[in-house]
């Protein structure tokens, strides 16, 4: 059952051309990975599927269950269940853990949450998550380190339990425990309802998760695809042996 699919899509900023011709299917059930060097557009197709306003889709589609969402906003595609993990996620000012994530989830799910039973259901995941409760009463992400800012983001994904997660670079920052719990927090997320897109440069991350694709991206195109392999052939020797069967 298709729950993604992208049509040839080009994006960019400005007068400039990103990402080109992406094509992408992921069905319900599914891990993608995406990989690539630095700057060749994995961020940018996550701000993209998000329709982060900043960029701009020049040409092709973007279908969430057999619907074009191409010029859905952003706060919409949360509600159709659409989740973005950032590489770089935000400090807010005057607004808790706990309320944030509360009212992300009251506003996406479109009724009240009973305060009791989120509380208890954000302790039992922050709990699994190695993350001090007393975090839910901190503001989001001031003063975090980036471990903290990494778990808070997975704690949003586990919580929400949207149908389609979109991790950046999720690991970046994160020590082997922290990678580990992360990674363990992404295994119980998974099921055959929903499916996640990962962006790494290591295994780690998807340790407790098999890979069904994975998606090699330079200069803004999809270069190649293969399975769970190709992570551990890029570990090893980098981008450039794909470059050269590219050319
Ligand atoms: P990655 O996440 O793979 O490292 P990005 O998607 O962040 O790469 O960036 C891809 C390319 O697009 C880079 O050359 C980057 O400088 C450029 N880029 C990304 N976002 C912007 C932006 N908002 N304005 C201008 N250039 C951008
Ligand atoms: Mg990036
Ligand atoms: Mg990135």
């Amino acid at each position: 059952r298709e729950l993604l699919r992208i049509e040839s899509l080009s994006a960019g900023v400005e007068d400039k051309t990103i990402l080109k011709n992406i094509n992408l299917t992921i069905n319900y059930g599914e891990v993608h990975v995406i990989m690539g060097p630095n700057g060749s557009g994995k961020s940018t197709l996550a701000n993209v599927l998000m329709n982060n306003p900043e960029y701009d889709v020049t040409e092709g589609h973007i279908f969430l269950d057999g619907e074009d969402i191409t010029n859905l906003s952003t706060d919409k595609r949360a509600r159709k269940g659409m989740f973005m993990s950032f590489q770089t996620p935000m400090e807010v000012s005057g607004i808790t853990v706990e309320n944030f994530i509360r009212t992300a989830k009251s506003t996406i799910e479109d009724k009240n949450i009973s305060i009791l039973k989120f509380k208890k259901e954000l302790k039992k995941e922050m709990d699994r998550l190695d993350f001090d409760e007393s975090y839910a009463g901190r503001y989001l992400n001031q003063g975090f380190s980036g471990g903290e800012m990494k778990k808070n983001e997975i704690l949003q994904m586990l919580v929400l339990n949207p149908k389609l997660a979109i991790l950046d670079e999720t690991d970046s920052g994160l020590d082997v425990d922290a990678t580990r719990v992360v990674s363990e927090g992404i295994g119980r997320y998974k099921s055959d309802d929903n499916a996640v897109v990962i962006i790494t440069h290591h295994k780690e991350l998807i340790r407790s998760v098999v890979p069904d694709f994975v998606h090699v991206i330079i200069d803004g195109e999809f270069v190649k695809e293969g399975d769970a392999s190709l992570v551990d052939a890029i570990e090893t020797k980098g981008f450039n042996w794909i470059r050269e069967e590219v050319k």
